[in-house]
């Protein structure tokens, strides 16, 4: 008897929903769906003050009028301290965990100027701490905590881009597990909460991709099953520009004033090839037209005519 099949949509409600997320859930729901599956929500309210209770109850109240349903209770990040830090004392048992006192200031002086975009490694500065110079400095400061990293390599088996290697010393090396404020770091949180919810396959978007060898680390090291990955590429408008919340993309609630749901779904699966012209759809609708293996490597972008501001 093969496993049942456990999606689901994950999203960070720091800014409301914008077309590139609602395509990650659309895929990572159909996925799912399509398959006999169940689709969670998780809401990533790890950091609470980013993320208003305002803006909780909108991204959640956006889904519904899509016509979203969700299997299960809602799962919310800052309800789940406790599970965090079980799994956080496990990873200490491990004497790999390493309290680590630099400040923003030093972190980014120690940055090598013009970088572009190369990832930043911490260079190991609190990792040689004697004892009595931790007990010190621990006096003055609260610690974050990083994981000490091995150097070996580590690939994600992407149903949609593809292998993807990293090697854990250069992407990401020692990383940061809890911050100075107590805060669990995502990488912690998304892997306790994947495993804890059953979860077989994770649908998101592409961006991540790069961070998640260091996820499939920490499941080796706690132990937990690797899901089934599918990072999907970013959404573009019609004139080739990321959406993204940082670019003041147009939001599902602006969207909402000028398009039905159904107006709304036939874009997004315009955008990722699953009909070949916009027009209205349902999600049911979309089921019989889905394949994880049809989509696109790269960008997708949004129909012509598709915007907040102007009627179709
Ligand atoms: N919360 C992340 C985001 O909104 C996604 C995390 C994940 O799917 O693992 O970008």
């Amino acid at each position: 008897m093969s496993t049942p099949v456990v999606g689901r949509f994950a999203p960070t409600p720091s800014g409301f929903l914008h077309p590139g997320n609602l395509l990650c859930a659309m895929i990572a729901y159909l996925s799912v769906r399509t398959r006999g599956g169940r689709c969670l929500l998780r809401i990533e309210d790890l950091d609470r003050p980013r993320c208003p209770a305002s803006l909780v109850r909108q991204c959640i109240s956006d889904l519904n009028f899509l016509g979203f349903r969700w299997d299960g209770p809602i799962l919310y990040q800052s309800e789940r301290t406790s599970a965090y830090l079980a799994q956080f004392r496990r990873l200490r048992e491990t004497g790999q965990v390493y309290p680590c006192f630099c400040s923003r200031a030093q972190l980014h002086a120690s940055q090598a100027p013009n970088r572009g975009d190369t990832l930043y490694v911490y260079p190991g500065t609190c990792l040689t701490l004697t004892p009595t110079e931790i007990r010190q400095r621990m006096q003055e400061k609260d610690p974050a905590y990083r994981l000490h990293v091995p150097d070996i390599s580590i690939t994600v088996q992407d149903r949609i881009q593809g292998p993807f290697t990293a090697d854990l010393v250069r992407n990401p090396g020692d990383f940061i597990l809890r911050r100075a404020d107590g805060v669990f770091a995502y990488h912690l949180a998304v892997v306790t909460d994947d495993a804890e919810s059953g979860v077989t396959e994770v649908v998101r978007g592409c961006d991540i991709l790069t961070a998640t060898p260091s996820q499939i680390y920490l499941q080796q090291l706690l132990g937990f099953p690797t899901p089934v990955y599918a990072h999907i590429p970013l959404l573009v408008d019609a004139n080739g520009r990321r959406l993204a919340k940082r670019d003041q993309a147009v939001s599902l609630s602006a969207l909402s004033k000028v398009y039905r749901p159904d107006e709304i779904l036939g874009a997004l699966a315009a955008s990722a090839g699953l009909i070949p012209e916009w027009r209205p759809c349902t999600l049911e609708s979309l089921m019989p037209l889905f394949d994880l293996r049809r989509l696109p490597r790269t960008d997708l972008r949004l129909p012509e005519g598709f915007s907040g501001t102007s009627p179709v």
